[in-house]
């Protein structure tokens, strides 16, 4: 569903919008805000299939920008994640977009955070409200967040968001919504509870499905290596030097690998921190936001702390341990070749993680070249192509088709 002559212009947006989206850098709809704003703006429900990178967040934040009646005092817009950085960053990402529209007041609630904090936000009576399914019950039994007027309701990474557990919660939040709220899902995937909790409270939603195919498909080159224990990180190095690397991210399986490669690539000399679940809230935004401003070049992270995260010009992502779900993979190299970009995917692994491998190429459709060290110890194809010239070679040809 190629789109290179739709502007957001045809889209029937306001002027504060339009000049905010330029200001962003937006030269075009992506396909998915292509399709789901002027539905939206319809008054519709709808159900979106689309992978990460796809530029979900402002297919549902434009059309909810527009329909609000600044007037009302009660939330009208609630946007409900999985996790606290991702609440963050839609707050952020609506907060952006309404830069010229300082009447509109936007709220993020999640857990971790003090209440108190929140309380005041919320007495401020913020037109959108974007929160975790705990933290947002929690205000409801407190009385300090109305969900009685809400006209649209975002459930986003729905799948994620169900698969976490909070089908009952999430079930509790669009309960205390008006019967005739738009409901509007966003997910990856559209698994049995994602299918459930449509058929519940989705009247007559349109369908949306972007593939992760052609012009969606995330640029990004991914290679596979035999690598493991701690021969990984001078593997790792040498890589980030070869392909002259400066905004990095690493995943490990566990907090605990974490640490340890945090502390190790520290000593090595590099510039790196690292997020996980033991890290306290407060410090998991300051990292964010360092790593998101350029302060440091490497980021290391488990698969939790980085959900839905966006940073821009993510260069490269590793694979420190291969993921243990499909689904995993495709996030985290998600974190690069984001809207425009492109980006570089290594995956570590030792040879009985070559059926994990496989696995993961057949569910994930995805093209995934071996890569080696030869005597001399530069990195290379089976063909015995270096992989800074197929890197190049590949950039070049995306060029060519017409990007
Ligand atoms: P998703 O939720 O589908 O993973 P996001 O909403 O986080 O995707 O958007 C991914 C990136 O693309 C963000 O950096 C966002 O600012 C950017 N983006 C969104 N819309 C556009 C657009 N129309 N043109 C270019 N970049 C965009
Ligand atoms: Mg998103």
């Amino acid at each position: 569903m190629a789109n290179e002559t739709l502007r957001f212009a045809d889209l029937d947006l306001s002027p504060e919008v339009l000049r905010a989206v330029e200001r962003m850098g937006f030269s075009a709809p992506t396909p998915i805000q292509a399709q789901t704003i002027p539905l939206m703006m319809d008054g519709r429900d709808v159900i979106a299939k689309a992978p990460t990178g796809t530029g979900k967040t402002c297919a549902f934040g434009i059309p909810i920008i527009e329909c609000l009646d600044p007037e009302i005092t009660d939330p009208q817009a609630v946007v409900v994640c999985p996790t606290r950085e991702l609440c963050v960053q839609i707050a952020e990402e609506l907060r952006q977009l309404t830069v010229y529209r300082p009447d509109i007041r936007i709220a993020s609630v999640y857990g971790g955070q003090p209440i108190g904090r929140q309380l005041a936000v919320l007495k401020k009576n913020p037109h959108i409200v974007v929160a975790t399914p705990g933290r947002l019950l929690d205000h409801m039994g407190r009385g300090t967040v109305y969900l009685g007027n809400v006209y649209t309701a975002v459930l986003d990474e729905a799948d994620e968001m169900l698969k976490m557990g909070f089908i009952r919660d999430v079930r509790k939040i669009l309960g205390a919504t008006p019967a005739d709220t738009q409901v509007v899902m966003f997910s990856a995937t559209i698994s049995r509870e994602v299918m459930d909790v449509a058929w519940e409270y989705q009247h007559n939603a349109e369908e949306i499905t972007v593939a992760a195919e052609g012009d969606n498909r995330p640029k990004i080159a991914q290679f596979a290596l035999l690598s493991s224990g701690d021969r990984r990180i001078q593997d790792m190095l040498c890589l980030i030097r070869e392909l002259s690397l400066h905004r990095v991210m690493v995943f490990c399986n566990m907090k605990n690998t974490v640490r340890r490669l945090n502390d190790r690539l520290r000593r090595e000399g590099c510039s790196v921190d690292c997020l996980h679940g033991d890290i306290p809230q407060s410090q998991r935004n300051a990292v964010m936001k360092k790593y998101r401003e350029g302060k440091f070049e490497i980021l290391v992270a488990t698969d939790v702390a980085a959900r839905g995260i966006d940073v821009d010009d993510v260069e490269a992502v590793f694979n420190y341990d291969i993921p243990e779900e499909n689904e995993y993979y495709l996030h985290r190299i998600g974190r690069t070749g984001r809207a425009k970009r492109r980006g570089v995917a290594f995956t570590f692994m030792t040879p009985d993680d070559r059926f994990r491998l496989r696995d993961i190429k057949k569910y994930t459709h995805s093209k995934i070249e071996d890569l080696a060290f030869d005597e001399t110890g530069r990195p290379v194809l089976k063909t015995g192509e270096g992989l800074l010239e197929t890197v190049k070679n590949w950039e070049n040809q995306r060029n060519f088709a017409g990007e």
